[in-house]
């Protein structure tokens, strides 16, 4: 038993230590909080921008292990507008997909902006796959009316974030603080002053100042348990905008994707189904063509989920070992070659985590939590409500 006295005793002594070990570290320009593909596309814009400010990239875990590095299928732009697609219906999908619930301003800026960022990833040196005539390879996703995300291999995250990575190390203004996690604002009410933190590798506690600061600390998909986000993908950074004051919006918006294979809940790519791949219920028919006869498995993500779970609640669901519902991914007929060159992380993670080779046997996938369109509230700009706080990527 401990008595009250000696409680406030460890309590009092805990405080101090704590104090003694606060320390203000040096002081930067531009705080940036994440160091996904939100977070190293910032640090790139502002040091190219003006290479006297000092940037500190700030990231709970290393620059690579940061959840962006595991998107699989591809980024959507319109890049051949002269073999027939166009940003208008580039514009128009992604609205419709949303059931007209979007800010179309801000979907139209993306729409029209993405494809220069392609062009601007390619040239620094990011490795697209390439169609036979060398040019950008594109293929079909959920809800689009022409095939239009770039892909690379099925590991687009992995390349797209090695290629921000190197460019960051052209720029001598760009500090990475790895492995240190950001536990709140300092701000006086009206604007930002810095953020606090703690390195990890020896737990001491940090003040550090800033002008200015861009959250981008990604979704936090891992609230739910059968989720595709890496386990870090927790909602800290959402905490610390709100502890801070700042709105959160739309947080109701959850997507969760088809396909997430059984028992990890790892995701099986919906390029998978844009390379071909079906969908069946236990009955063996590809049910789809009961719920969207048009774009079958490649209707918006929330239509395939629904269908997925109305089939697995009436019955025509199979049962995995481990006790819960799923539904047949079907690759078998795409072939051991295709599935080799254009879905060997698939292939990869079907062998590994569940001893299924999906040439041979068909997946057991069902719906898993898998992004959040919800966030920190901004304008178009991802200005925030605090002067001085931005909020980039998934977290805005
Ligand atoms: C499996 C999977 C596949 C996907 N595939 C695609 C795809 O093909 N195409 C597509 O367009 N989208 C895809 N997405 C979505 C897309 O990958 C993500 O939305 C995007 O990568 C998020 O990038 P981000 O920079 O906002 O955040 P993240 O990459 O999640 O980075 C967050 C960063 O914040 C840091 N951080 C968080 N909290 C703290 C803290 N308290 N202190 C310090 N640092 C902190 C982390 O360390 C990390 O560096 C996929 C998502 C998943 C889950």
């Amino acid at each position: 038993l401990i008595s009250g006295d000696l409680l406030e005793y460890i309590f009092n002594r805990f405080l101090e230590v704590s104090c003694l070990k606060m320390v203000n570290s040096s002081e930067y320009d531009l705080l940036i909080l994440g160091s996904g593909l939100a977070g190293l596309r910032a640090a790139i814009a502002a040091a190219k921008k003006n290479s006297k400010i000092k940037i500190a990239v700030i990231s709970k875990v290393q620059v690579m292990r940061s959840h962006s590095v595991s998107a699989e299928g591809g980024t959507a732009a319109v890049l051949f507008e002269e073999e027939g697609d166009t940003i208008e219906s580039h514009i128009y999908d992604t609205i419709k997909g949303s059931d007209f619930l979007a800010d179309q301003d801000v979907a139209e800026r993306l729409c029209r902006e993405i494809p220069q960022e392609i062009y601007q990833l390619e040239h620094w040196g990011m490795p697209w796959s390439r169609r036979k005539d060398g040019k950008i390879g594109q293929r079909m996703f959920g809800g689009y009316s022409y095939a239009r995300a770039s892909y690379a291999s099925d590991k687009v995250g992995f390349y797209e974030m090695q290629t921000l990575y190197d460019t960051c190390q052209k720029f001598d203004n760009i500090e990475f603080l790895n492995e240190w996690y950001g536990t709140a604002i300092i701000h006086d009410g009206q604007r930002f002053l810095g953020i606090t933190a703690i390195e990890l590798s020896s737990g001491t506690f940090y003040t550090i100042k800033g002008k200015a600061l861009i959250i981008a600390t990604g979704g936090a998909g891992r609230i739910y348990s059968y989720s595709t986000y890496a386990l870090s993908s927790t909602p800290d950074g959402l905490d610390i905008a709100y502890r801070a004051g700042m709105a959160l919006k739309d947080m109701e918006f959850v997507q969760f994707h088809p396909t997430g294979i059984l028992p990890s809940g790892i995701l099986i790519t919906e390029g998978a189904r844009g390379e071909g791949g079906y969908l069946l219920n236990k009955n063996g028919e590809r049910f789809m063509k009961r719920y969207a006869a048009g774009k079958m498995e490649l209707a918006p993500r929330d239509i395939v989920s629904r269908a997925m779970m109305t089939e697995m609640n009436e019955g025509r669901g199979f049962d995995h070992e481990t006790g819960v519902k799923c539904m047949k991914l079907d690759l078998r007929h795409l072939g051991d070659s295709l599935i080799k060159e254009k879905l060997g992380a698939i292939r990869e993670i079907s062998l590994k985590f569940s001893g299924i080779d999906p040439s041979q046997e068909t997946l057991d996938v069902r719906p898993v939590c898998h992004y959040m369109m919800g966030g920190i509230h901004t304008d178009i700009d991802g200005a925030t409500e605090l002067q001085g706080v931005w909020a980039a990527g998934e977290v805005a």
